[in-house]
């Protein structure tokens, strides 16, 4: 089968034959992928900015979805023929942070190790082995399409709970999503759907801003400019933002977000920001406005409530035509970064097996 592979160390992106995945053990499930994602975070891998992974050549994409083709002899939670999401982060729930019900700081599994399609051979590939405890059935009204967006919501997921869990999230909150690439798409439409009214989406790309009128959610779109030109106008203590979440891990852009808050605000970390690029805050400021700063990693434990949200969401939030997401065949590759580096797509995915394409 043909499989593309990211070698960090050197930067680069390949197409090679390797052989289709056998069963390695009993608790083995070899997937079929109909779809597997690309995301920011496979960009930051090939720019070499995660240096403790792996300098080996990897079979990229933790986001992908597809039908059980062959399972190990324990395996009991899925069936053959079964329509499957993948969970690439896996916890070993003995290390002191898995003990702590904190698994996605695992030690021994997950980001640190052994996520598939970052550590181990992934979703771009016509087939994928991973262990039983990594695939879960998509509910009948998924589409395998939406499937792979459910490792994304699942780690959207993680960001939405601290954020409840903060109590600075109100039903009247002002908040601003910056940022609108795939994730921010995917929170506007979370905020949406969950009865949010009052949001304002800053982001410098115009192609990134057409997509985002699509959703139809009648949210206010600006560029960083025009939300500077309209919060200098206010009081940021009494008008400020309740709730920023930050997806695009720009370090000057979340510098400035901390003068937009207000009293009680959350300040919400999403985007994956650069290794060693510090920004200023005024402790102070912090103080005065009690301001929350909530970091959120992966998704721990939050992959099965992840299929629950994609099929109350559906098509209405979750069309491929509405997120501005694009198919492509394997081999189109450097096109689809290219469409996502310019911002004319969203995200890219592919379809491995032309078989599964309406499943
Ligand atoms: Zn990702
Ligand atoms: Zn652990």
């Amino acid at each position: 089968m043909e499989v593309l592979q990211c070698n960090r160390k050197l930067g680069q992106l390949r197409i090679i034959e390797l052989e289709k995945p056998t069963l390695r053990g009993p608790d083995d499930v070899i997937v079929k992928v109909a779809f597997a994602g690309i995301c920011g975070t496979d960009l930051h891998i090939l720019s070499g900015e995660f240096s403790h992974i792996s300098d080996k050549w990897v079979t990229i994409s933790h986001e992908f979805c597809g039908v059980v083709e062959d399972i190990g002899d324990n395996v009991k939670n899925i069936s053959v023929g079964d329509r499957v999401g993948v969970d690439p982060n896996r916890v070993c729930l003995s290390c002191k942070f898995c003990r702590r019900g904190q698994p996605q700081h695992c030690t021994n599994k997950g980001t640190n190790n052994d996520s598939t399609g970052v550590f181990c051979n992934g979703g771009m590939a016509s087939h994928c082995v991973v262990l039983a405890d990594q695939v879960h059935k998509l509910p009948d009204d998924v589409t395998l399409q939406q499937g792979v967006l459910c490792e994304p919501l699942s780690c959207l997921l993680q960001g939405w709970f601290r954020l409840q869990n903060s109590g600075c999230l109100q039903q009247d909150s002002r908040i601003l999503v910056i940022g609108a690439g795939i994730i921010g798409y995917l929170w506007v439409s979370m905020l949406h759907h969950n009865g949010y009214r009052n949001v304002t989406v800053s982001e410098p790309s115009q192609g990134r801003r057409d997509i985002l009128a699509n959703l139809e959610t009648g949210y206010k779109v600006l560029t960083p400019a025009e939300v500077e030109a309209e919060e200098v106008e206010k009081d940021s203590e009494l008008d400020g933002f309740d709730v920023i979440i930050e997806c695009s891990g720009f370090p000057p852009a979340i510098e400035k977000a901390v003068s937009w808050t207000g009293r009680g605000a959350a300040l919400v970390i999403f985007g994956c920001s650069p290794r060693n690029k510090p920004i200023n805050i005024c402790p102070e400021e912090i103080y005065r406005k009690e301001l929350m700063i909530i970091g959120c990693l992966i998704n721990p434990f939050t992959f099965s409530k992840a299929l629950k949200l994609a099929s109350a969401m559906g098509e209405r939030y979750l069309s491929y035509e509405k997120l501005g997401v694009k198919v492509f065949k394997l081999q189109e590759y450097e096109e689809a970064l290219n469409q996502l580096r310019f911002g004319i797509i969203s995200k890219a995915v592919f379809n491995l097996n032309n078989d599964l394409f309406f499943c």
